[in-house]
């Protein structure tokens, strides 16, 4: 795909902010809230105008009125504003409001029929569209949501990791899976990545190292709920931040360069691929072991999976972790992908479709 710039990115110096309330409540609370923005470093103001909410019965936004509160934040305090897009209909009324930059929610970049829907919507228009990544930890289904929007010939086009809903996660309301949104910007190139620490959160205590965490993985901007008085919000009043929090935030915030800076670090990457090389080599040798048990297996009639066998394997590595040195999850996850590739390739061995 290929993209055009969003204006708003700069030159990629400094993270792009979007800030504002999660819903648009009131004329006097969107005035008050982006007035307190004003001077603190935010790109764009946000406000929701059509809440997806996900039981019936709670706030789910004013709808069109507020359309004209963004205009007037637009047009009196000169700070682009961004709204939420569901529908076609919702499309062409922020359009026409002059809004300045649509997002797609998480549960609509889960709907291929919504996107499409908003795409076609879009189509021939020049208004930048950030795609919020879906509720479930699906990244065809966040790059197929982009790929209806460019086809349409939407251009200029950004995502936001707001992470993913689990049925038992507690620390998180929606857990962060950093590894999703970096095959994303590895697969689609040059998009711009933003972080949504409060829908990851749920809680305003987390936003700071959440924030953090995307700086350090470069991320080029982040998009945090704030309002004037947040414990009475209408909507996601536990995790919306004071625009004067919001600025000490931001000013915590250290920022990193991506630029390998000396021969020094050179040598340390060098260090790097040579194991890589090796582990290469050696996975590859492992399979080829692998396919050969295979062999045997189809000779003998056993199985190819075998319990007792993988959880051996399992917990006499994870006894490495014993020091902290590296993370058990993480060494479970290792093995389990190699486990699950030589199965795959035994597979084949047993059914006679490669030998
Ligand atoms: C929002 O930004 O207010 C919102 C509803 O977010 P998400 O789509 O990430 O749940
Ligand atoms: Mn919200």
């Amino acid at each position: 795909m290929d993209f055009d710039k969003i204006e708003i990115f700069g030159d990629g110096t400094s993270p792009v902010i979007i800030a504002g309330p999660c819903s648009a409540e009131s004329e006097q609370q969107v005035m008050e809230v982006a007035t307190e923005l004003v001077g603190k470093g935010v790109t764009v103001f946000r406000a929701g105008v059509w809440k997806p909410r996900t039981r019936p019965g709670c706030f789910e936004g004013v709808g069109q009125e507020a359309l004209r509160w963004l205009r007037r934040v637009k047009e009196e305090l000169s700070l682009p504003v961004s709204t939420e897009v569901a529908t076609a209909a919702h499309v062409e009324q922020a359009l026409a409001a002059g809004i300045d930059l649509l997002w797609v929610g998480a549960r609509t970049t889960a709907n291929p029929f919504a996107v499409q829907e908003i795409a076609d919507a879009l189509r021939g228009v020049d208004v930048p569209v950030l795609v919020k990544n879906p509720v479930n930890p699906d990244v065809d289904l966040w790059i197929g949501a982009f790929e209806r929007l460019d086809n349409a010939g939407v251009k200029r086009l950004g995502a936001i990791h707001r992470g993913f809903s689990a049925y038992s996660e507690k620390l998180y309301r929606n857990a962060p899976q950093w590894q999703l949104p970096i095959e994303f910007r590895r697969r689609v190139c040059d998009v711009p990545m933003l972080c949504d620490p409060s829908h990851i959160a749920g809680k305003r205590e987390l936003i700071l190292s959440l924030s953090q965490q995307a700086m350090d993985l470069n991320f080029d901007g982040l998009m945090i709920e704030t309002h004037c008085n947040p414990v009475c919000a209408l909507s996601d009043a536990r995790q919306q931040v004071t625009p004067d929090e919001l600025a000490i935030i931001l000013g915590k915030l250290v920022r990193r360069s991506s630029e390998n800076v000396n021969a020094d670090f050179l040598s340390y990457r060098n260090r790097i691929d040579e194991i890589d090389d090796k582990l290469m080599e050696l996975l590859v040798k492992r399979m080829a072991i692998a396919r050969e048990i295979g062999a045997v297996k189809r000779e003998k009639g056993l199985t190819v999976f075998q319990p007792f066998r993988y959880n051996e394997t399992i917990e006499r590595y994870t006894g490495y972790c014993s020091d902290g040195k590296i993370d058990m999850e993480a060494v479970k996850s290792i093995f389990e992908a190699i486990h699950s590739e030589s199965i795959r390739q035994q597979l084949r061995i047993v059914n006679n479709e490669n030998d």
